[in-house]
């Protein structure tokens, strides 16, 4: 770094997400997510690629055409050039969805070393449904009102209780055992709070997203990953909406399936669709299109 531009901002920075630095996002009943640092914005992934692709024009419509085939055709490592750091804080049932993505930096609260807090999940009555019939994995029709509000006060005496024979194994007062914090959590239920710091780069960001904000994630995990998802509209607005067309509500196709489209459209319909529908596909994306058929 030279003289000239110390205390100066001399890098990419995106104002939107500059203003949001640090305000925590509240999600479910006490976890937030909030952004603590970033680096790069959609400059950076168009200024990493044109290393490879050469100079070439480069108006604002370029850039945005190069992200999106860029998005479109899978060449990730330039949106590898921005990363974000975030500090969440959520139940230790979704912290352990969260850490299955690896391809993140994670620093945990140590429960070894901290007092656990009393905060502990409890889901809204709505939320508390039965058994999904045909996925095994979610949740399907609402329960019997009351049955909602019994499940709920149950989950919130356990929960309650646990942190009570916490306090009762872990303190060190009158009437307290004195356990070490390592083995006094082992009661502590999913529900508990934990927090962590999370650096991750865009593409693998991205890939986590669309996991995790799919209808077949868990509500839980879904409404942090959605909050994520409107930090990352306003850090990088261009890769997110090629995210959004391509990946979110793009579809790929097994070659099964397009033998059988194949057989059921011909090219001459799409271009005749193509003139009658404007979707918004550039020229270059309508003839990738039709080179499909
Ligand atoms: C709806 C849903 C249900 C799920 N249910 C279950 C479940 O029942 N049980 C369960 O155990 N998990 C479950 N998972 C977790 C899932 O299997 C993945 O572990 C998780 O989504 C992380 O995905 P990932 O490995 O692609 O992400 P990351 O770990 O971020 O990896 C990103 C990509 O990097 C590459 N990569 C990373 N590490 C390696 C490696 N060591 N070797 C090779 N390639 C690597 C892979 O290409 C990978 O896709 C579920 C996930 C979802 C979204």
């Amino acid at each position: 770094m030279t003289d000239k531009t110390i205390g100066r901002v001399n890098r990419a920075t995106s104002p939107d997400l500059e203003l949001t630095l640090g305000v925590p996002v509240r999600v479910l009943d006490h976890g937030f997510v909030r952004v603590v640092d970033y680096m790069g914005t959609d400059d950076s992934i168009v200024q990493a690629a044109r290393v490879s692709y050469g100079e070439g024009t480069k108006t604002p419509s370029d850039d945005r055409s190069l992200i999106r085939y860029l998005m479109r055709h899978h060449h990730t490592t330039p949106f590898e050039m921005c990363e974000i750091k975030l500090h969440l804080k959520m139940p230790i049932f979704v912290a352990r969805q969260w850490v299955r993505h690896r391809t993140a930096s994670i620093n945990e609260y140590s429960g070894r070393y901290s007092v656990m807090p009393a905060e502990f999940y409890v889901p809204e009555i709505d939320d508390i449904q039965s058994q999904s019939a045909t996925n095994k994995q979610g949740r399907g029709a609402p329960i019997d009102p009351e049955a909602q509000h019994i499940a709920q006060g149950s989950i919130h005496t356990m929960a309650k209780a646990a942190f009570g024979t916490y306090e009762f194994l872990a303190g060190d007062g009158k009437n307290k055992m004195g356990v070490s914090r390592e083995l006094a959590r082992v009661i502590l239920p999913l529900s508990a709070y934990t927090e962590f710091y999370w650096k991750i780069d865009l593409h693998n960001l991205l890939h986590f997203l669309r996991l995790r904000m799919d209808s077949h994630a868990q509500m839980e995990i879904r409404v942090y990953a959605e909050v994520v998802a409107s930090f990352v509209r306003e850090w990088c607005p261009v890769a997110y909406e090629a995210f959004d067309h391509y990946r979110l509500n793009g579809e790929t196709f097994s070659q099964g399936e397009m033998d059988v489209l194949r057989a059921l459209v011909q090219a001459r319909e799409i271009e005749e669709g193509l003139k009658v529908l404007d979707v918004g596909l550039s020229a270059r994306e309508q003839q990738e299109f039709l080179a499909k058929f």
